[in-house]
Order: C-alpha cells, then structure tokens, then sequence
C-alpha cells in the first residue's frame, strides 16, 4: 500500500472536506469508510429518480458566508426553504410557531392579539408554580408551558417531544427546551440564517466534489478484526484523521456513550404529491412516527414535482439506540457529557491522530458548522 499523508477514518463531510483541504495543500489521503458507500449521513440514495434522504432530511443552512461560497463553489445549491407543517388531529399548523400557528390555533389576526393571548396562557403556568411555591419549572412541561402556554404545549411539543426522547414531558429536564422562538410575523420559514438550500442533484455530488482525486475505500471498518489497521495505520500513513465514535477508538474502557436514533420506513408511491410539503410532523403522541419525509419536494419545485408520478416518503421512528444500530444524536446528559470528558482527555494523548467531526466529539453538529471547523484548520 502506498503511504499517505493522512488515513482518513469516515468519509462524511469532516473526513471528505478535510481530505479536500489536505490534497489543495498538497498532501495526499486515503479516506476509508465501513459503509457500503462514501457521504455519512449525508448520503443519498437514488429511487425512481428521487434522492432519498438515506440517513434523515439534511437541511443545509448557515449564517456564514465563507461556508456557503465554499459549497456552492463545489456544486450550486437550490432555493429550498424549509417550512415544515404540523399535524394534530388532523389539523394542520404552520411551524416555526409564527402568526400563521397563532391564526390557526388562537384566531389571532394581528401581532398585538397574538402576544396578548400567548401572555395570557403563559401566565397561567406561572400562576400554577406560584400557587405551589416553585420559583423554578421542575420539569420540562412547566418550561414549555412558561415559554408557550398550555396550548401550543399540547397540541405542538408534548407529543412530539415524548416520541422524540421516548418518555414523558414531565420525566424530562427543563433544560432541554431552552428557548421557544416566537414570531410574530407570517413567516413559515424555519431558519433564520442568511442561506439555506440544498445541492442542485443532491449531497452525493458534493461529496464527490470534495473527494475527487482523492484515494477511498468503503466497506473498511477501521476497527475490522481482520484487517486490523488500527494497529498497523502507521505503516500506511503520518497521522490519523478519526471521525468515528470516540469511546469506540479507546474500546469502550471507561464506558459506553449513548445516544438517540431513528428508524426509517420508506415507502415509494404511484402518486406525484402525496402530502404537499417535504416536513410534515405529527405532533400527536397516538400517532408512533414523528414525521413524514417526501423527498421529492427538496428539489422538485411547482410543475417539476408533477414531472414525476410517483414519489418516495420515509416516516421516522424515533428509538433508543442500542450497539449495532446509526448512533445519531448524543444523549448530552451529565453521565454521558462526564464520560465524553474523560474520552476527551485520552483523545488529547493521541498525539498524531485527529479527532473531529461529530461522532468523535460526541457533540450533535449541523453540516455548516462541520465544515467551518475544517475550513478553520490553517496547517495540513
Ligand atoms: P458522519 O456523516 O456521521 O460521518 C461519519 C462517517 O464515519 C460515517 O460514514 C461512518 O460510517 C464512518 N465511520 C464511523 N466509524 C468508522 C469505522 N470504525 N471505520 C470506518 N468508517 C467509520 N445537519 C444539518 O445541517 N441539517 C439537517 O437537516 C440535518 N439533519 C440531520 C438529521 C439526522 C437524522 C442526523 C443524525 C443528523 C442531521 N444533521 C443535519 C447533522 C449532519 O448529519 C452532521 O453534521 C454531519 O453528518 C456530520 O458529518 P460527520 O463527518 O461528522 O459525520
């Protein structure tokens, strides 16, 4: 084999946008991946023409204008705003929560009546803590409740949020809702930052402009027993980029992380436009899936979405993880978030390999924030 600057372990976008980086300064990598395919969780299968979403909805969207010209200088993004829509009980709401929601729910028409209204129902929990003497919400249905009302609390977050976490609000600390933007104007779109959208042709085309002339090997765990590079990755390369699990790379010896994740159920359809919309939640603790994907909708807009008859949506699950399924989202708890400290610390000894990314971080990362820590790195 021949030897690379870098042995790159993970091909999703820290692994490939840190391989780009590498190869402009010259260096050369081999980027390996135990998937069948390279891209991470931003990797997109084809199905009746329709890139599907393999790992969940990715949503690119950033405030930083050094990310935005650097992925669209690799493939143009489209226009995609994200406006997911809600359903209760079969009534259908706008999200984020915005004059449309307040309309809908309250009948407010203007910002002045909404505000009044959403005090009111705040108030009430307030009153409620007050009569019992509480100066602090206990739990993380008080919190939503100070920050929303009672409302908005069940027919939008109780349900969603018991799905997502698989237990009950009240079981649940208040910290995790931190903050619940309001906003009183008419505005369906879910981000706030300057750019949003979504590669033109799919994710798969910038992955593969990030790896182009780049060496990779897929369906190669690092960690394989019989292949084992993970003591021999010296012999192929100066140092180790890891993207993997962190309390994997030190064999689970002080503990196991946990994390969250989700199952997928993907269906194609003889039908162009099954629900209108690419996000649709369903916010209700009756229904098991917490959302409805239609993919076609991230990049097929006004007739382009008729051009095709049929159509692929994946409903999602959300579930405890357990070894062997994706770990998706760090369970950031003070024993985890302890734990991951003290990976933290032996990660720091490992003087030639790099860590990054987020399952070696065990921090939950949107994509732009991935590559802004890449495009931050000034020596390779
Ligand atoms: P990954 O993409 O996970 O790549 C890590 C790679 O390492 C994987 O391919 C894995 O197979 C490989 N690997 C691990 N261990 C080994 C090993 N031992 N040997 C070889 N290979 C190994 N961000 C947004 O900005 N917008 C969104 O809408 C959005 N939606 C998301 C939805 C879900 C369900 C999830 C989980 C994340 C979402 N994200 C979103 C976040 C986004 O996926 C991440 O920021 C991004 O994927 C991080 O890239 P990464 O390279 O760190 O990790």
């Amino acid at each position: 084999m021949k030897h690379y600057d870098y042995l790159i372990v993970g091909s999703g976008l820290f692994g490939a946008t840190f391989a780009y980086r590498a190869r402009q300064a010259g260096k050369s990598s081999l980027v390996i991946d135990k998937r069948k395919q390279l891209g991470g969780n931003v990797y997109c299968k084809q199905i009746e023409g329709i890139n599907v979403h393999q790992y969940g909805a990715h949503i690119f969207h950033t405030n930083s204008k050094m990310v935005w010209d650097f992925v669209n200088s690799l493939v143009p993004f489209n226009r995609y705003t994200n406006s997911p829509v809600a359903c209760w009980q079969g009534h259908y709401y706008n999200l984020p929560f915005n004059m449309n929601t307040f309309y809908e729910i309250f009948g407010t028409r203007t910002p002045a009546e909404a505000q009044a209204k959403l005090e009111e129902e705040k108030a009430a929990m307030r009153q409620k803590l007050l009569s019992e003497g509480v100066s602090e919400p206990r739990n993380l249905e008080e919190q939503a409740q100070l920050l929303i009302g009672k409302t908005i609390y069940e027919r939008l977050i109780k349900g969603y949020t018991e799905k997502q976490w698989g237990r009950k609000c009240t079981e649940l600390p208040a910290f995790i809702i931190k903050r619940l933007p309001v906003r009183l104007v008419f505005d369906n779109n879910y981000f706030n930052d300057n750019y949003q959208g979504i590669p033109i042709g799919g994710y798969n085309k910038l992955i593969n402009a990030l790896l182009e002339g780049v060496d990779t090997l897929t369906d190669t765990d690092f960690f394989d027993a019989d292949e084992p590079l993970r003591g021999s990755w010296r012999e192929h390369a100066s140092k180790l980029v890891y993207t993997g699990q962190l309390d994997e790379y030190f064999d689970y010896k002080l503990g196991k992380l946990s994390f969250r994740t989700v199952r997928f159920e993907t269906e194609t359809l003889d039908e162009p436009n099954h629900q209108g919309n690419a996000v649709i939640n369903y916010t209700e603790a009756s229904v098991p899936y917490t959302r409805i994907i239609e993919h076609k909708h991230f990049e097929s807009f006004g007739q382009a979405v008729y051009d095709n008859p049929k159509t692929v949506i994946s409903r999602e699950y959300s579930t405890e993880w357990k070894p062997g399924m994706e770990p998706f989202y760090p369970v950031n708890d003070d024993e985890n978030n302890k734990l991951a400290d003290s990976y933290r610390e032996l990660a720091k000894q490992e003087k030639d390999v790099i860590f990054g990314g987020r399952l070696a971080d065990y921090k939950y990362y949107d994509m732009a924030p991935v590559i802004e820590k890449v495009l931050g790195i000034d020596r390779f």
